[in-house]
């Protein structure tokens, strides 16, 4: 017997479906809120809140070993895993309270539970059944293991956060953003990091002057990073170790603690999606159009079940936009998926929007122009040690409108927002050109290029 009756149901309580609900209540929506977990999701319990803290432990790691050439006599006795964890774990706790404060005084009803179809309109959660005119999809997913033997001995990015102590050695097996962030963190808090990869680069879906600038500095950092390497299986050693084994029977061994890094799988396996008649792709990410439709009419989904850019803001706003779509009246509300940009949270960071060269070569042939310094940032003026600075913006037509703007460096991570507003708007290198330098900084490079 189908209890309650709603003008919204959200399935899921991560970034995407709090962004939703709170925004349909606001317009007065009567929304319910489904949440099997931990609410905030992903990014504040095992995404992006807590490996930006470790992010910036890893940072704060860096500056204290450059103080002493700028003059500073300080003496670091420790680094306390445990201590940074639980600071790390009391702030996430905190911002679940918030996130369920925040959903109360919104007056969106929530159980908490894991939900499943019923029809496109009903789902069960539990014993009980619940309706609603509108379902939203944003169930989010989770980190991919793959199925060969020993992979339990593997952790993934959630294992990583439950970590009690640094691993001394540790194998981070992927090639992706998260790969990338878990290496680097790993590496200045001082862990022995062996990266492996099945192919020859880092970071496929960016500029390839990024990825090749981040891999060289992971090199030189002192990350041992192992390309090419076809994995057949984790073994536990008689130490209690882990080795890998490969393909070609190769070993590569004495792990204390081994890091599934290989990607995401959606959760739309246990939705029971059939009853619905909501389609996946072969990959399991539900399929939605451009106003995030799903197959079965009244039933839409975001954020990262649907495969498309897989981060908060984006799950974010493709909700709002929904929202404003189904309850605020604005018929023609969606979110436009270009130009959107991201951090890699690497050492330095990436910052990123738009085209990389490769894709813009694609799309627009020989009418693409190259704009690309190389530099040190003024921070290692006085230190021996010299993490590189590059900026590259790619422009395209008569008017070298651009396309494309990327750079890997200390400070990008806080440098690209902004260029994303001038790239969203259409800038063009004139613009670029007309704007003047802020200086003494790295950014000014993006406006004095030649
Ligand atoms: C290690 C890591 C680092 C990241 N760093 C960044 C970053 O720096 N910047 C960035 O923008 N993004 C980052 N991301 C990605 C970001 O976390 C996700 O893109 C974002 O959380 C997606 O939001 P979502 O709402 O789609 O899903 P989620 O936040 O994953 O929320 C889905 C929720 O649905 C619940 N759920 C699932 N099935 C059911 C069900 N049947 N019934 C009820 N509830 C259900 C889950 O428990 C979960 O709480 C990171 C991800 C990881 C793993």
């Amino acid at each position: 017997m189908a209890q309650g009756d709603y003008d919204l149901i959200v399935i899921g309580g991560g970034s995407g479906g709090i962004a939703a609900a709170r925004q349909a209540a606001g317009y007065g929506a009567r929304t319910l809120l489904v949440e099997g977990d931990r609410l905030g999701g992903t990014c504040v319990n095992v995404g992006c809140v807590p490996k930006k803290v470790m992010w910036n432990a890893a940072h704060m790691a860096s500056t204290l070993n450059q103080a002493k050439e700028y003059g500073f006599e300080i003496n670091i006795n420790s680094f306390d895993w445990a201590t940074l964890k639980a600071a790390r774990d009391d702030y996430v706790k905190r911002l679940n309270g918030i996130y369920q404060r925040n959903l109360d005084n919104s007056n969106v009803a929530r159980i908490e539970g894991w939900a499943q179809f019923i029809d496109p309109h009903t789902i069960g959660v539990g014993e009980k059944q619940y309706t609603a005119t509108h379902l939203l999809i944003a169930t989010g997913g989770r980190p991919l293991v793959p199925n060969i033997p020993g992979r339990d001995l593997g952790l993934t990015s959630d294992g990583f956060f439950e970590l009690e102590k640094r691993p001394g050695r540790v194998c981070i097996i992927g090639a992706g953003y998260i790969a990338t962030e878990l290496a680097g963190v790993l590496n200045d808090l001082g862990s022995d990091v062996t990266l492996v990869l099945r192919r020859e680069l880092l970071l496929r879906p960016f500029d390839h002057t990024l990825r090749e600038t981040v891999m060289a500095q992971m090199h030189s950092d002192g990350v041992n990073i192992l390309t090419c390497i076809q994995l057949q299986a984790l073994e536990k050693e008689p130490n209690g170790r882990i080795a890998l084994t490969r393909e070609d029977g190769g070993r590569i061994e004495g792990f204390d603690a081994v890091i599934w890094a290989i990607g995401r799988t959606p959760n739309s396996d246990q939705l029971a999606l059939g009853k619905a008649g909501i389609k996946t792709d072969d990959n399991g990410f539900i399929i939605t159009d451009r106003w995030q439709n799903c197959s079965a009419a009244g039933v839409y989904a975001v954020g990262d079940v649907t495969g498309r850019l897989q981060l908060t803001p984006v799950a974010i706003a493709a909700s709002r936009y929904l929202m404003d779509r189904l309850f605020g009246g604005d018929k023609e509300a969606r979110l436009d998926y270009e130009a959107i940009p991201s951090v890699v949270f690497s050492h330095p960071p990436v910052g990123t929007v738009g085209l990389t060269e490769d894709q813009a070569r694609s799309c627009y042939g020989d009418d693409v122009k190259i704009y690309q310094n190389r530099f040190t940032n003024i921070l290692y003026a006085i230190t021996e040690e010299k993490r590189p600075t590059v900026v590259k913006l790619i422009t395209t037509g008569p008017d070298e409108r651009v396309i494309g703007c990327h750079v890997v460096g200390d400070g990008a991570d806080e440098m690209i927002q902004g260029f994303a507003v001038a790239l969203k708007m259409g800038a063009t290198k004139a613009d670029f050109d007309r704007t003047v330098a802020i200086h003494p900084t790295a950014a000014e490079e993006l406006v004095t290029l030649r």
